[in-house]
Order: structure tokens, then sequence, then C-alpha cells
């Protein structure tokens, strides 16, 4: 690191909870694969609120190695927080994420830095992955078709966390609940490029997994938000208008129909099971219509109070130069 700018070159950012007997070796082998890479870099890991050694063992790299920085949170967060805690404190223009558990491989990185010269994020795919089938590798699967197909954004292997950044991808983006998995659909709003490269993985030998099959569902709940921010974020009524127009003018001529018949035959509606779901295609109506509109006013609010933009530039040419985004 350049101890006059804060600049480096390298960022790499480490989550880890209660992985007291990962942190040494792992760093030992990051060390040995960054150190003749000939680019300045900082490790920084997240201590997630661990209650093992983790924090003792981070504190013993930190004396001895000037280029590790602990950011320790108070009390375990979950690992989208971690990242998101790192990605505030790195400092690269590259920040490369990856497990504290060993399963990832540093002999990756300097392939995807290679990479990552060319892409504004470069994802990992752990082709031959190396957990249980049934309980991680087909919901996995699953759920890799499932986000790829909604969101558009095609990838194998969501959830490995060996990926690099430029550093203007994730400085503009928040994270929420489970996110992080997410963010290449995420990011692809602002229009960056994205690729895919098969990556090692290893069998956890240390410590344990954090994650059951629970995921899932909360990676399918996720889902919807992101494809709900990734389509109607600037423009929320466009989703829920039609839905209520939909409901609304079904309603509207199941109610005529009850009507004429009334007017017409003098036939009597009153019980009419139709009629209570004429009204109550109404209401809802006018209901997803009204929610609608809020939401346009909350776009308002979110982008106008903190002028954040509906686009993002890449650059800009012309009479003033060249200029960068
Ligand atoms: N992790 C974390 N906070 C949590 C859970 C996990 O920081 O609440 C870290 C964990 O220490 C590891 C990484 O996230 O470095 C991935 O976790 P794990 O290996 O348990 O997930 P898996 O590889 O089984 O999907
Ligand atoms: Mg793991």
């Amino acid at each position: 690191m350049d101890d006059k700018t804060g600049k480096t070159d390298v960022s790499i950012v480490i989550p880890v909870y209660n992985e007291e007997e990962n942190v040494q070796p792992l760093h030992e082998s990051l060390s040995n694969v960054l150190g003749p890479l000939g680019r300045s870099f900082e490790i920084v890991f997240v201590d997630d609120g661990s209650s093992d050694r983790t924090m003792e063992e981070l504190q013993v790299l930190a004396d001895r190695d000037r280029a590790v920085r602990v950011v320790s949170l108070r009390r375990n967060f979950g690992q989208t927080a971690a990242f998101a805690a790192g990605f505030d404190h790195a400092r690269g223009d590259v920040i490369i994420t990856m497990d504290g558990d060993n399963q990832n491989d540093p002999a990756d990185i300097p392939m995807m830095l290679e990479k990552s010269k060319e892409f504004d994020l470069v994802s990992g795919w752990r082709k031959d992955r190396k957990d249980g089938m049934f309980l991680r590798k087909i919901p996995s699967r699953i759920a890799n078709w499932l986000i790829s197909t909604v969101t558009g954004v095609k990838l194998h292997d969501y959830g490995c966390s060996l990926k690099a950044y430029r550093h203007d991808v994730i400085k503009n983006l928040n994270l929420y609940g489970e996110m992080h998995r997410f963010i290449p659909a995420l990011a692809s709003w602002y229009g960056i490029s994205v690729t895919e490269v098969p990556v090692r993985h290893h069998p956890r030998t240390r410590g344990e997994s954090k994650y059951g099959i629970s995921r899932t569902i909360r990676v399918i709940l996720d889902l919807i938000t992101v494809k709900f921010l990734q389509s109607f974020s600037t423009k929320p009524i466009q989703f829920f208008g039609p839905v209520g127009l939909l409901s609304g003018l079904s309603g509207f001529f199941i109610l005529s129909y009850l009507t004429l018949l009334k007017v017409l035959t003098g036939a009597s509606i009153g019980g009419r099971p139709l009629l209570l779901l004429g009204v109550l295609l109404i209401i809802v109506g006018v209901q997803v219509i009204g929610m609608g509109l809020l939401a346009e006013m909350l776009v308002r609010i979110y982008h106008e109070s903190q002028r954040k933009p509906i686009y993002y530039v890449k650059k800009v040419i012309g009479a003033m130069g060249d200029r960068d985004q």
C-alpha cells in the first residue's frame, strides 16, 4: 500500500465467522500468491462477531504483517453485512472477495486480476465443487438456474465468493439481507461488464459450514426483491399499474354485468358470489394502483433527496476534454 495516498492496487476482502483454525493457513497461502505479483495489496479480514479465537488469531497476523487489516464487527451480522463492511474499508482499485474457510484457492487470484483488466466483474465458477451433493450442489444448481433466468445475468455459480470487482462497481452498491450473492445482478443495472471463470474449490477441512438448506428459501425471497429493483426501481407504477388495472377492470365488468342483469331482468343479485368477487377485484385494483403511486413518490424521495441519478455515465467527451466518470 502507498502510505501517503492510502491507495493500493488490490484489496482482498474476507469475512470470517468462527474460523480460528483457518485464518492463519489462509493468510499464508494468500501471501505466497500475492507477494510475487509485484502489485501493492492489502488483506481485509472482517471478523463477523466470532465467538471463538478467530479475533486473537487475526490480531497476531495484523501485528506481523502490515498488509493485514482487520475490521471487527460487534456481533454476528451475517456474511452480506461482513462483505459490506469489508468493501467500506477496502482501498484497492480491484477488490477481490473470498471465503475464509480455505475452500476458495488463492492460486486463482492472478488469473482473476488479469481478467479484471478487461471486465468490471469477474465471477468464479466452482466447476468441480467439493460440497455435499443433495444438500448443497443440487439446491445450488436449481438456484443458479432460477437466478440466471429471472435476472437475465447468466452465471453458473452465483454462490461462489471468489469474485473480482473494479472498485467503482462496489462503491455504488448498497447491500441488504443476503444480497451479496446477487451483486452481479444488482450491478448489471449500472451496465457493467461481467465474465465468469472456472476456479478451484476444496472441501472444508477445518471448522464448520455456517449454512443449511434454509438458505435456499432466503435466496428465493431475495431474488424477488432483486428482480423488482432491477426492472422497476425507477418506475414502480409500471409494475403495480397493470396488475391494478387488470383487477379493477375485471371487477368493473363483473359489476356492470350484474347491474345490467338486475335492471333488465329484475333478477336478484344480492346473494351471488360473483357480486363479492366483483367488489373484491375493484378494491384490490384501487389498492394496488395506490401502492404503485406511493412507490412512485418514494422513488422521487429516494433519488432527489440523495441526489442519486437514475442513470450512470461512463464518460463525457467533447470541448472540455475527455473525462472518465
Ligand atoms: N461467514 C460470515 N458470517 C456468517 C456466516 C459465514 O462471515 O454469519 C463467513 C464464513 O466464516 C466463511 C464464509 O462466510 O468465511 C462462507 O461461509 P461457509 O463456508 O459456512 O459457507 P459455505 O461455503 O458452506 O457456503
Ligand atoms: Mg465454505
